[in-house]
């Protein structure tokens, strides 16, 4: 079995990934805490890419990254990238973003998740991005997932992602569009 690193420290991702690729021949290893990648790309699939590649080069593996955040439309597609540091907690990112769209009645965002894997040399074997379009909430709703998952309906469903079962979200979800297109490729590599 091929080993394939995974570009995060964070073990809950290492899990969800795992889950998504379940079956494939491939092994799943955590990247070392102490191999900091600093994100500056300024797209998320640039993100995915850099993550993806500086962890391959730096251990000689096969790496995968993904790359994720929430875009809404009446904040001109913030806090996207910036997503996770647009608070220290989920509560205050939450809070922020119902705060910045108070009175607006523009409420359209998307969640997207860019996933890049390179070669053991760097270079970028695969890519791919998926996008799950919805609306941000007027209040919390729903008590699972993770995030800005409460705030994030979906009209499809609906329901907040908070909302969802998991196997609903993973099939609705920009990450679970993002592996679904992934899969195909990454088994014939
Ligand atoms: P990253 O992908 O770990 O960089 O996370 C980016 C940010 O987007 C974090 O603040 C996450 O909480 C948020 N995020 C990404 N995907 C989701 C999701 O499925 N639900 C809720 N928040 C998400």
């Amino acid at each position: 079995m091929r080993k394939l690193i995974v570009a995060t420290s964070n073990p809950g991702k290492l899990r969800e990934i795992a889950e998504y690729l379940t079956g494939l021949d491939w092994q799943l290893e955590l990247k070392p805490q102490e191999l900091d990648i600093i994100e500056t790309g300024t797209t998320f699939i640039a993100n995915a890419r850099l993550k993806a590649s500086e962890v391959a080069k730096a251990l000689g593996q096969w790496a995968i990254a993904d790359d994720s955040g929430l875009a809404v439309k009446a904040l001109n597609g913030a806090p996207g990238i910036y997503s996770a540091r647009y608070g220290k907690s989920d509560q205050e990112r939450i809070t922020r973003l119902l705060n910045a769209l108070e009175n607006h009645t523009q409420r359209q965002a998307e969640f997207v998740c860019a996933i890049a894997i390179a070669r053991p040399d760097g270079t970028i074997a695969l890519e791919t991005q998926g996008v799950c379009p919805g609306e941000i909430a007027d209040q919390p709703l729903g008590e699972g997932g993770f995030g800005y998952d409460p705030i994030f309906y979906v009209p499809e469903s609906q329901q907040t992602f908070a909302q969802m079962s998991s196997v609903t979200k993973n099939r609705v979800s920009h990450r679970g569009k993002a592996f679904a297109q992934l899969l195909p490729d990454l088994a014939k590599l």
